[in-house]
């Protein structure tokens, strides 16, 4: 894409949302006169599609990764499992390089599917390696994935920050499910926990987005909530006002779902820890009093893992293990299902790839978690 393009769409959009928000005036005089650099040889090489994943909430999970490596996020969360991220961002026009095409996609999930079991998958999800709506082509890439996998559904792990626009709306109103992250409900706690590149940005919009969102879809709306301390108490979404707000926000957005979590991942910060039980379970009661036990998901208490992928074919077992680490860090168990391999198989690849220091270990909350290491 050129930079006159690039240009010529940043004035498009300004009518839609160029007055409202800030971002797009800098937007304009920096990152899209400098034009847009090419993909990397090494970008165009990796694959979009990877896993099946083996999610506790969605089960067998076909990841597309509309972003590629390195990490591009609004938010750099301390808690994130891809470590810090690379391209911090407030929003799409910012993003130096062009979006990943519809094309791209579409020629990686061909690829893949002439060798996978397609009824060993439960859904779609669109994740990766940072946030997914800020590729403006999302909606595009939905509607092509839907024609090859027309009876699984399409889910999308979203941090929300971006559903002020009304492109992103119109993108993830294709979409069978979004899951829209909502860490806290107070803006101190916020900036605290999911460090947003637009400093300027409020919870209060975040929240009323989400509504308005919700109100525009024909799919479910869940919201993820990440329940988290650090060790010396400083940062906290489970304790006094922090909690207070953030519950109200869960109960104001009215979700069909509520997924809640605890960093049980290596997280970006050393410091984040998941929450003593004692902390969780009042937040659980005063839920499911007031929303319903069957909205309620609970990390630990649901786990839809443990049933294993089948492939009918391998491309090369070793590049699958490193596509799948690039974009989340997983334990032996979790390679051995979503390759479809025993755990003998699994282990003896992720001790080749550690000899070739392309991935590393770490322990956390009790388990190995292995993640991709870059030999740069
Ligand atoms: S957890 Fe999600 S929203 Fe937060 S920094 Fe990581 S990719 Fe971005």
């Amino acid at each position: 894409m050129s930079a006159r393009n690039g240009r010529t769409r940043a004035r498009d959009h300004a009518c839609v949302w160029g007055l409202k928000f800030k971002c797009m005036h800098a937007c304009t005089a920096t990152t899209w006169k400098r034009g847009l650099s090419a993909l990397t040889k090494e970008q165009t090489n990796l694959s979009t599609v990877y896993g099946p994943v083996p999610s506790w909430r969605l089960g067998r999970s076909l990841g597309i990764d509309v972003l590629l490596p390195p990490k591009k996020c609004t938010f750099n969360c301390i808690y994130c499992q891809l470590g810090k991220t690379n391209v911090h961002i407030s929003c799409p026009e910012m993003l130096s390089e062009p979006f990943v095409e519809v094309d791209k996609v579409a020629s990686d999930l061909d690829e893949v599917l002439k060798r996978l079991d397609l009824g060993s998958v439960d859904v779609v999800t669109f994740s990766g390696t940072g946030e997914p709506t800020l590729n403006l082509n999302l909606g595009k890439i939905a509607k092509e994935v839907k024609k090859r996998v027309a009876s699984l559904p399409l889910a999308i792990l979203t941090n929300s920050s971006l559903f002020h626009r009304r492109d992103v709306r119109k993108n993830l109103s294709w979409f069978d499910l979004i899951i829209a992250k909502l860490d806290a409900g107070d803006d101190e706690t916020f900036r605290l926990i999911n460090r947003p590149a637009d400093k300027k940005m409020h919870v209060e919009t975040i929240i009323d987005s989400i509504k308005k969102l919700k109100k525009g879809i024909k799919g479910t709306m869940a919201l993820e909530v990440m329940l988290l301390r650090s060790e010396d108490g400083q940062v906290t979404n489970v304790d006094g006002k922090p909690l207070r707000k953030l519950l109200d926000a869960i109960l104001d957005v009215k979700p069909e779902q509520v997924q809640l979590e605890v960093p049980y991942r290596p997280p970006s910060e050393g410091s984040v820890k998941p929450p003593p039980v004692e902390k969780i379970e009042p937040i659980l009661d005063e839920l499911s009093k007031t929303l319903g036990e069957d909205k309620l998901w609970v990390y630990g208490l649901h786990d839809k893992r443990g049933i294993s992928v089948n492939w009918l074919l391998h491309e090369s077992l070793e590049k699958e293990v490193v596509e799948l680490l690039r974009r989340r860090p997983c334990c032996l168990v979790d390679v051995s299902m979503s390759l479809g391999i025993n755990l003998n198989a699994a282990e003896s690849i992720i001790r080749r790839l550690e000899k070739r220091s392309l991935i590393v270990s770490q322990i956390s909350e009790g388990e190995r978690y292995y993640s991709y290491h870059s030999p740069q």
